[in-house]
């Protein structure tokens, strides 16, 4: 009868913990549909393969926890050392307008939580993203790394240099803004590439910039953004 009844309580313990587990599953899983019907959708986010990737990654653990209940807001949030996670709609609307089929290699400037880099690994073949503030960058690479992103490389150092070694990219992204674009981005774009990055001080805009050939780019102006400044290293 004992055993019986040690058993109970314990297939109740095991059984509730179950249910807790699910729950907290279940609680991002449902946040984050409801920004994706709420923020992104009804601002002309299309891209399926965007919209899927936006829903399967718990946005939560990229923030810290004191933050982590406003993790699916529409806002950008704190990540530390005077940096931010993007609004989920800017890290949508910059992915999408990457147009990506799948099989690039993209360059990110400024990894952040990594979360915008977790967002591509989805979607593209390979991901360098490079962050210039050291604890930042550490903690982005073990956070994907124990995410089990295995096609991003996390690399701490100065983004306007861009990754030499690693070029020509398809496809680049920037989420910090330089005051003007930088020329070791464009060099390391692929022709027929795409580069989407915000720039200028105190207005800023995104911009798209389409390589056409080693020496002509097309830019388009898409909308006035907020983004922190990219960080000049001095030499
Ligand atoms: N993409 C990030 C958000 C970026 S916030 C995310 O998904 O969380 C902008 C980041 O750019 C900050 O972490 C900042 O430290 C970094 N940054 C600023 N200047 C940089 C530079 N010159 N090179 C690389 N990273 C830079």
């Amino acid at each position: 009868m004992r055993a019986v009844c040690v058993l109970g309580i314990l297939i109740g313990i095991v059984g509730s913990g179950y249910v807790l587990f699910q729950n907290s599953q279940g609680a991002w899983r449902e946040k984050a549909e409801r920004m994706v019907k709420t923020q992104l959708v009804p601002r002309g986010i299309t891209d399926s393969v965007v919209l899927q990737a936006m829903l399967n990654t718990p946005r939560h653990l990229f923030v810290p926890p004191k933050v982590r209940h406003l993790a699916y807001g529409d806002h950008p949030l704190p990540i530390g050392y005077g940096q931010t996670i993007s609004q989920p709609y800017i890290v949508a609307l910059m992915t999408q307008l990457l147009e990506l089929k799948g099989n690039e290699k993209v360059l990110e400037i400024g990894t952040g939580s990594g979360y915008q880099a977790a967002i591509l690994a989805q979607i593209v073949d390979s991901v360098y993203t490079i962050e210039i503030v050291k604890p930042l960058c550490e903690q982005a690479r073990k956070r994907l790394d124990s995410m089990g992103y295995k096609n991003v490389v996390v690399v701490c150092g100065d983004g306007y240099k861009g990754l030499p070694q690693y070029a020509p990219f398809d496809r680049i992204i920037v989420t910090a803004a330089p005051p003007e674009v930088p020329k070791a981005l464009l060099e390391q774009l692929k022709p027929g590439g795409i580069m989407v990055l915000p720039v200028g001080t105190t207005f800023q805009k995104l911009i798209r910039i389409h390589k056409k050939d080693d020496s002509t780019y097309v830019s388009e102006d898409i909308i006035p953004v907020r983004f922190v400044p990219m960080i000049k290293q001095e030499e």
